[in-house]
């Protein structure tokens, strides 16, 4: 096969490996294997991929996404595909983690981190934190000093609630910081939600360097931020991209996988596969004597949790010192301003993204009606900047992530299948962290590395 141009590695060859997904965890994986000589077929069902981080073209001119995507500098295996791809380049991070949030009434809670080593940094700026009593920054500095001890590691059976509750968490401590860092990390109600995962983003957020900890959000829609340079790096790389054709069908025999069958009818034989699919989507594919095998028994267990963002074109700023802030105690968890945060000239008109995650008990409401509600927190929360929403824009993405409720790690399966050549990646699989960017990466990256042989 002729290489690409862009000083691509020449001649992949040998059998493919046929990698299924478009998503973060399916071009993370394609681009390991390319990048490592090896041949890979994608085959995505969209013409565009990106999965459930993707980008579409809105009656404004303008790209939207899916969903306003947060990272965090702990996200390194994100950073190391966007690093491979040539687009690390395109997040804003933070010098240092500081957030905003807003209390009814529109007074501040504002946590500032200074330059100290983790987790001095946070335990710092805890104590500094302004808007926020002793007592309540108090108690979380106990969570941070005992995090390491085995008497408060909580294991997947423990909620969050519970765990919170346990460590004496203050009701402030909790609406400043505690429950927007659940719903946002975990996309759960802290009452359901797993304090296990929890502490797996508290470790890697925190406990490392400094850097770890820092917020950071993507300067372009996502499709321009990874799809587009991830399939010009394969393409480069001679890879064969099978977009807009789905997988019907995963074929095994005695000796594991043996072939993939697409919906137009063409079989490709493969003896290596990554399926970088959601849960439902790998059950639909798999042959009923795999389905049977308890870990996929486990697989058809796992449950999903919505997400809802409200795109909001405002006649003027509703906020205008911070590129984003959270609202404590409101049912709208974050506002990004888009404008602000792509650069965008509009004459002082704003672009808004209003995120509400774990939000099913929204999925049913109109965009109308979410559109209202957001009008009336806006003037709760925002009493001396009256908005007018010119247009409006509501995604609803009922099934954004696995719900991370207490009790179900365990359902997760691992990389290596129970087949052999099999492999599964996705933000779901067993990567001891939630379902995010940064699992999905590193999943399609284990796949990867357990084909190469590394891994
Ligand atoms: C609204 C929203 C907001 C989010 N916010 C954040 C955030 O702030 N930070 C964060 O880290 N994470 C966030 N997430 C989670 C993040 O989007 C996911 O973790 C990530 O996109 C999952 O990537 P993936 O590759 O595992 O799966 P997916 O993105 O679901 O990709 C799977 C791909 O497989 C394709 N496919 C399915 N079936 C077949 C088939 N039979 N044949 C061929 N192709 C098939 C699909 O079309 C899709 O493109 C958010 C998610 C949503 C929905």
């Amino acid at each position: 096969m002729a290489a690409g141009n862009d000083g691509a590695k020449t001649v992949a060859s040998g059998p493919p490996v046929v990698v299924i997904g478009a998503g973060f965890a399916g071009l993370a994986a394609a681009v390991r294997l390319a990048d490592a000589g090896r041949r890979v077929v994608l085959i995505e069902a969209t013409r565009q991929g990106g999965g459930r981080s993707r980008s579409f073209d809105h009656e404004s001119g303008m790209q939207l996404d899916n969903g306003q995507h947060l990272m965090m500098g702990c996200y390194h295996e994100t950073l190391a595909f966007l690093r491979a791809i040539g687009r690390d380049g395109a997040v804003s991070f933070q010098r240092n983690l500081q957030l905003d949030m807003v209390k009814l009434g529109g007074s501040r809670i504002k946590l500032r981190c200074p330059a100290l080593p983790a987790p001095l940094h946070l335990a710092a700026g805890l104590l500094t934190m302004r808007g926020l009593g002793p007592l309540h920054k108090a108690s979380a500095l106990r969570v941070g000093m005992f995090l390491r001890g085995e008497v408060v590691r909580p294991d997947d059976n423990e909620t969050c609630d519970a765990w919170l509750r346990r460590l004496g968490q203050t009701d402030g401590i909790r609406g400043a910081f505690w429950d927007p860092l659940i719903w946002a990390v975990l996309n759960d109600d802290p009452l359901v939600a797993s304090a296990a995962m929890l502490v797996a983003v508290l470790e890697r957020a925190f406990m490392g360097t400094r850097d770890a900890s820092r917020l950071g959000v993507p300067r372009v829609p996502l499709s321009r931020l990874y799809v587009d340079d991830a399939v010009a790096y394969l393409r480069a790389h001679g890879a064969d991209l099978r977009f807009g054709q789905s997988v019907r069908a995963i074929a095994c025999d005695d000796r594991g996988v043996s072939s993939v069958q697409l919906r137009g009818g063409e079989i490709i034989d493969t003896r290596e596969v990554v399926t970088a699919v959601p849960p439902a989507a790998l059950l639909d594919v798999l042959p009923p004597a795999v389905l049977r095998h308890p870990v996929l028994q486990d697989v058809a267990k796992l449950t999903t949790s919505p997400i809802i963002n409200l795109w909001l074109f405002l006649d003027r700023p509703l906020f205008d010192d911070v590129p984003f802030l959270g609202l404590v105690g409101s049912p709208l968890h974050w506002l990004f301003d888009r404008t602000k945060i792509e650069g965008i000239e509009d004459g002082g008109k704003v672009l808004l993204n209003c995120t509400i995650s774990g939000a099913r008990g929204f999925v049913d409401d109109s965009p109308q009606t979410l559109v209202e509600l957001f009008r009336s927190e806006a003037a709760r929360y925002f009493p001396k900047s009256p908005i007018r929403v010119l247009s409006s824009k509501v995604v609803k993405e009922k099934r954004a992530t696995i719900s991370h409720a207490a009790g179900t790690y365990h359902r997760r399966p691992e990389v290596r299948s129970p087949v052999a050549g099999l492999f599964f990646a996705g933000d779901w699989v067993r990567t001891g962290i939630p379902a995010t960017i940064e699992s999905a990466c590193q999943s399609g990256h284990m796949a990867a590395a357990a084909i190469l042989g590394n891994g």
